[in-house]
């Protein structure tokens, strides 16, 4: 997605030579614009699939997923964080590494909005080592629902995220792929 990729290369920041932040248009202040932009392009791509649920994780991946899923005109879940397990059996619940903060976290999802006739596309912010993907896939399969793809906002191609969920057979679509990633540099991957 050019728009998306001139925004990074204008206002992303290169905090190190893996992590991007892009907090004045997604992370922290979010152009409403350019995630409704976002969500025709996942449309467009997964619009074969018959998606009937859009998941995201708290609370990066909220705005592409919702303007995706107003344009599929299906529901969008927010799968929950938290710090501990909780012991309760009308959820999902797994477990996952953050990529940026280093520490464990739980993710959760409630057996009330998710059936196993659902066809669910997964949508997050960021793909790094494939963590957060492949913790909301459990919780999906869990639930016997079927993951039709995974739609990423921005992928650092550099990391192991990517080829992790293709090799499982998962389609992985991204908006922006970053192949190199340094103070004052920021490549992508031309497709
Ligand atoms: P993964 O689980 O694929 O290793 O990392 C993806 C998650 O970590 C995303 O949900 C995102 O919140 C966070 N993340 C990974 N890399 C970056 C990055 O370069 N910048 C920001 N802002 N978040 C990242």
């Amino acid at each position: 997605m050019e728009k998306l990729e001139q925004r990074i290369l204008q206002d992303g920041q290169a905090l190190s030579e893996t992590v991007l932040k892009v907090d004045s248009f997604l992370n922290h202040q979010v152009d409403p614009q350019l995630m409704y932009e976002m969500g025709t392009y996942f449309k467009r791509y997964f619009d074969k699939y018959n998606i009937t649920k859009i998941l995201t994780i708290e609370s990066s991946g909220i705005a592409p997923a919702v303007m995706t899923a107003m344009q599929m005109n299906v529901p969008m879940i927010i799968l929950k964080k938290s710090r501990s397990k909780t012991l309760k059996d009308d959820i999902y619940q797994t477990t996952i590494h953050s990529f940026t903060k280093g520490v464990d976290y739980e993710l959760t999802l409630s057996k009330k909005y998710i059936s196993s006739q659902d066809r669910t596309l997964i949508i997050d912010d960021f793909l790094a080592n494939g963590e957060a993907a492949s913790g909301a896939i459990r919780l999906v399969e869990e639930s016997g629902a079927t993951v039709c793809g995974i739609g990423i906002v921005v992928e650092k191609s550099f990391q192991p995220g990517r080829k992790k969920l293709e090799d499982q057979g998962y389609d992985v679509y991204s908006l922006a792929r970053i192949s190199k990633l340094e103070k004052n540099l920021i490549e992508f991957i031309k497709e």
